[in-house]
């Protein structure tokens, strides 16, 4: 893989990302005056109405780093890529902790809004446990619509199971459960049309889809992250759900960007 077709010149790069932290046009991140002037080079500006002197990067969540554009743009590449912390460190010859907490910064940027999916239809709900913590989680059948919520105890009590089937699946739906006791009664708390008893052989294709998911989720935490214990799980649960539905933000550094560098909101 060459490493250096991944990353763009240097001009397109700034031209990347001016157009995601501007628009069309440059203007001061603080107070929005389009009255500005480039000093030295033409890595800054300073506005014409308050003084204060900008660039690219302090006008961006990318303030204060002492990174270049081009590896910024290359972590970014790795991390979607899904690429461990070593190998990254191979590719950008960053250190550890660099790209540790780059990758940090990745997952901490993505809006919020991103992880309010609504499922509906025939949803297959389950749990699987994790040293101490649980995950409960929902699928659409035959989609790639998923949703999943960190319990931070061992067991999923049913208080749980019914804030995340509210929260996350339309009401109408149909729920296919096992027989757990958490589940029973739950269309009194949220109208579902619930199924726990399931002939066999739905069941088994159910079972699939949920243990496929669960299994993905346990590749994807051991193979990026080896240990979850110095990450927050939710973190990294919230990030796997974008990865499985196929978002565009983890297509290419520049969707990354569009979606995820939103620039402070200047005062008009
Ligand atoms: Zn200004």
């Amino acid at each position: 893989m060459n490493i250096v077709r991944q990353v763009p010149t240097k001009g397109t790069l700034r031209r990347i990302f001016k157009r995601i932290i501007f628009g069309k046009r440059v203007h001061c991140p603080d107070c929005g005056s389009r009255s500005i002037k480039k000093i030295l080079s033409e890595e800054r500006w300073r506005c014409g109405r308050c003084r204060l002197p900008f660039s690219i990067k302090s006008s961006s969540w990318l303030k204060g780093t002492k990174l270049s554009l081009e590896q910024v743009w290359l972590l970014l590449w790795c991390w979607q890529k899904k690429f461990s912390i070593q190998h990254a460190m191979n590719m950008t010859e960053l250190s550890y902790p660099t790209v540790f907490n780059w990758y940090q910064k990745f997952r901490e940027k993505i809006p919020k809004e991103k992880l309010d999916a609504l499922l509906k239809g025939n949803i297959a709900c389950d749990e699987m446990y994790t040293k101490g913590n649980a995950v409960i989680g929902a699928k659409q059948k035959g989609t790639r619509n998923i949703a999943l919520k960190v319990v931070h105890q061992k067991s999923v009590e049913r208080h749980h199971a019914v804030n995340f089937l509210t929260q996350f699946v339309k009401a109408n739906s149909s729920l296919f459960t096992d027989g757990a006791a958490i589940y029973k009664g739950i269309d009194k708390w949220h109208k579902l049309k619930h199924t726990y008893e399931i002939p066999s052989k739905f069941e088994f294709a159910l079972t699939a889809e949920i243990e496929g998911l669960w299994a993905c989720l346990r590749t994807f935490i051991r193979r990026m992250y080896h240990h979850v214990t110095r990450y927050k799980l939710e973190d990294l649960v919230s990030e796997f759900c974008l990865r499985f539905r196929q978002d565009e933000i983890f297509e290419n550094p520049e969707n990354y960007l569009r979606n995820c560098l939103s620039p402070k909101p200047f005062a008009l």
